[in-house]
Order: C-alpha cells, then sequence, then structure tokens
C-alpha cells in the first residue's frame, strides 16, 4: 500500500463516459494540476448519448449537451485538453479504430501516466464501456504507443513518434494499493460531477455526502480521511531496451 504524494509531469485520462472520470480521479488530477503543475488530458472514448431516463430525450440531443457539459467539469478540474472520440454510448469496440484513436492521443499529448477504469474484476460487474476503455487504454500505453510497428502511419504520415508511459493508475479497482490524499479537493470533485447536469438527480448536498462516505473507505488502513484508491500498474520493457530500439 503507497499514499501517494508525488505527481506525473502529463497525465491523460482516458475514460468511457462524460462524469466517470471526475467520479474516479477527478479530486486527484485537479491535485497534480493544482500543487505539482501536472499537465492533464481527457479522452473522452464515448458521446454519452444513451444516459438518460428520459423518453423524450434523442440521442443526438443528449450527446450535444454531455459534450459542454464535459468541458465545465474538466475546466473546474483544471484541463482544457478534452479529445471526443464520439463512439455511440454501449457500443465500445475493443477495434483497431479505438485502439489506433488511443494510440494516437498517447503519441500526441506524451502523457508519463495514464488514467483509467480497471478492466480486471471478479467480483462485481460493471458497464461494457468501463471494461473496453480500460483494456484499451492499457494495450495502446503498451504496446502499441512505445513501437513503430504498430500503426506506422502514425508516424510516417502524421508527424507523430512512439511514446512509452511509464504507469497506469486504475479506478474502479477491486484491490487498491494507491491512494491519493483528496482532502482539499472534494469541493472540485462535487462541482465537477454536478456539471454534468443531465445526469445528476442529487442535490450538491447528496453528492458531498455520497463522495465522503466512498472517499472514507480505506480510512483505516491509510489513515487519510479523503482518498482516491487505485491500483497501479507499472509498463516494463522487460529485456527489450527502449534505447536500443529508438537509436
Ligand atoms: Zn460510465
Amino acid at each position: 500500500m503507497e499514499i501517494l504524494t508525488t505527481a506525473p509531469k502529463r497525465a491523460m485520462a482516458v475514460t468511457p463516459h462524460p462524469d466517470d472520470c471526475e467520479g474516479g480521479c477527478g479530486a486527484t488530477l485537479s491535485k497534480w494540476i493544482h500543487e505539482f503543475g501536472t499537465v492533464g488530458c481527457v479522452v473522452m472514448c464515448t458521446n454519452g448519448n444513451k444516459g438518460t431516463g428520459d423518453r423524450e430525450m434523442t440521442p443526438e440531443r443528449l450527446a450535444a449537451t454531455r459534450v459542454v457539459e464535459q468541458k465545465a467539469a474538466s475546466d473546474i478540474v483544471g484541463i482544457d485538453d478534452v479529445v471526443f472520440l464520439a463512439h455511440p454510448d454501449g457500443g465500445l469496440e475493443d477495434s483497431e479504430l479505438f485502439r489506433s484513436q488511443v494510440t494516437r492521443e498517447i503519441r500526441r499529448f506524451k502523457p508519463d501516466l495514464i488514467l483509467c477504469i480497471d478492466p480486471y474484476r471478479s467480483v462485481s460487474h460493471t458497464h461494457r464501456d468501463h471494461r473496453k476503455s480500460g483494456q484499451v487504454a492499457l494495450d495502446a500505453a503498451f504496446t502499441y504507443a512505445w513501437s513503430y510497428q504498430h500503426f506506422p502511419e502514425q508516424i510516417t504520415e502524421e508527424g507523430l513518434e512512439p511514446h512509452r508511459v511509464e504507469q497506469a493508475l486504475m479506478w474502479g479497482t477491486e484491490e487498491p494499493d494507491v491512494f491519493v490524499d483528496i482532502r482539499p479537493y472534494l469541493d472540485v470533485k462535487v462541482d465537477s460531477l454536478g456539471a454534468h447536469a443531465s445526469q445528476m438527480s442529487s442535490t450538491r448536498e447528496e453528492r458531498l455526502e455520497r463522495i465522503k462516505n466512498n472517499s472514507s473507505r480505506h480510512k483505516e488502513e491509510t489513515g487519510l480521511e479523503y482518498a482516491e484508491a487505485f491500483r497501479r500498474i507499472t509498463f516494463n520493457l522487460g529485456s527489450l531496451d527502449w534505447q536500443m530500439l529508438h537509436r
């Protein structure tokens, strides 16, 4: 178990639906940005156009609304680099197109660290898009983004370069081993979630209460009153030497 007190220079969140990132790692990202000068980026995989119980709402109108809401939420966190891949909500596939898109964004933004949803859960079920986005984020970071051999047209035709991501922190995990103290950032988390107005039926007070309950779950073991919890994967090239590969 580790309490994380450092931050990456550049952090990219790969997230399935508008509001997932703020719920999973919004306070951590905001803390890094404001206290450590981290530069953040959000890759929004779907357009969230099924996220309503309102039968009068059309998918097209909802998708447009959620772009505006996501920009406002990211603005509260401190991120203006938001990329909308606009796959259909509930229709995310581990396809060559999706893998190439996430690889492209990694090569463009060059994150030291990616944040994504843990796709490996054994006890609890989660939304299909959550599993797909987490899996593709990890695969794009390692091995696609660092290898010339994958999506070479991004290098020969688009002017991008291979990029090596050092690690991933996954939220929504059953086995967290890294915790970030978010105590001064509860308001950012509440307000950035509140920016997704089409998804919120609760009051601000109710949301704050729910966030306090969720983020104090590991209080005993961490000693942190409020924390966001992650599982870490460190990408290891093993016997392959990065310098040798890119001479
Ligand atoms: Zn979601």
